[in-house]
C-alpha cells in the first residue's frame, strides 16, 4: 500500500489490538512511498475483517494482498525420519520452527537447515539444534506470558521502554532474542520484575 502521508518511510509503526487479535499489526516501510501493513490472526475470517476495518479506520488503500497460514511452534518434534532406505529432515515450517512471538520463521527455518548440515556432518549431533531449540521455546514461553496480557499491561511494557532500552531495541534484532532480553533487563531493571511478575502468572 501507500505509505500514509504522516509517515515518514524511514520508521515502522505496530499496533496492538488485542480484541482484534493476541498478536500485532504492522506497517513497514519498503521504498519511499510504499510499505506492506501486516496483521497476524489466529481465526482466518476473523482475521481478514480485522484487517479490512484497520484498514477502513486509516483510510488505506491496498495494492495488493497475500497471506498463508504459518504453524505455530508448540513443543520440538523429531525432525529425522527414516522412510525406506531414506533419510527425511524437517526444517522451516515443516518442522515448526517459527519463533511464535513474532511468527517469524525465516531465520529459525536457515538454522534447522544449518542444523541438519552439522548433524550429517557429526554422525548426528548439532549444537546449531540444541540452540535452536533452547530459542524456539523461550519465544514459547514469551508467548504464553503475552497471551495472558491486557491491553493496561502492554501500556506499562511500553511505558518501561526507557532511552537506553530504546537504544537496546536499535542495536539487536528480534532473530537475536535472547541477548536482547539480557540486555534490557540491565538497561531498565523493571523490566525484569515486570516480566517475573508476567511468567509468574503463566500456568
Ligand atoms: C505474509 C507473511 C509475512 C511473513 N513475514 C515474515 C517475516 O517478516 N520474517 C520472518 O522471519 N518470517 C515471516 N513469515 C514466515 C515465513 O515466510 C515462513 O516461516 C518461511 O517462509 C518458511 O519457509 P519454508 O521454506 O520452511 O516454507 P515455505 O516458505 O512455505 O516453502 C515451502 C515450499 O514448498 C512448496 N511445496 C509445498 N508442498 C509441496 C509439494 N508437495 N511438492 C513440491 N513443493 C511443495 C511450497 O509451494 C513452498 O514454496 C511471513 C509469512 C507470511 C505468510
Amino acid at each position: 500500500m501507500e505509505l500514509p502521508e504522516d509517515m515518514p518511510s524511514d520508521t515502522s509503526r505496530v499496533w496492538f489490538i488485542l480484541e482484534e487479535t493476541p498478536y500485532l499489526y504492522w506497517l513497514i516501510p519498503h521504498s519511499p512511498t510504499h510499505g506492506v501493513l501486516g496483521l497476524i490472526g489466529t481465526e482466518e475470517e476473523k482475521t481478514r475483517k480485522a484487517l479490512g476495518r484497520l484498514l477502513e479506520k486509516k483510510n488505506m488503500e491496498p495494492i495488493e494482498f497475500q497471506y498463508a497460514h504459518i504453524p505455530l511452534y508448540a513443543q520440538w518434534i523429531p525432525i529425522h525420519k527414516k522412510v525406506g532406505d531414506s533419510h527425511i529432515c524437517l526444517v522451516g515450517n515443516a518442522a515448526g520452527h517459527v519463533k511464535v512471538t513474532t511468527v517469524g520463521g525465516l531465520f529459525t527455518g536457515f538454522r534447522g537447515a544449518r542444523g541438519v548440515v552439522e548433524a550429517i556432518l557429526n554422525g548426528g549431533s548439532s549444537r546449531e539444534f540444541s540452540a535452536l531449540r533452547r530459542e524456539l521455546n523461550l519465544h514459547h514461553l514469551l508467548r504464553r506470558m503475552l497471551n495472558r496480557f491486557t491491553q493496561h499491561e502492554y501500556v506499562r511494557l511500553l511505558d518501561l521502554l526507557n532511552p537506553s532500552a530504546q537504544k537496546t531495541l536499535g542495536q539487536f534484532t528480534r532473530d537475536e532474542t535472547p541477548k536482547l532480553i539480557c540486555h534490557l533487563f540491565r538497561k531498565q531493571p523493571r523490566l525484569l520484575l515486570f516480566g517475573l511478575k508476567s511468567l509468574l502468572s503463566v500456568k
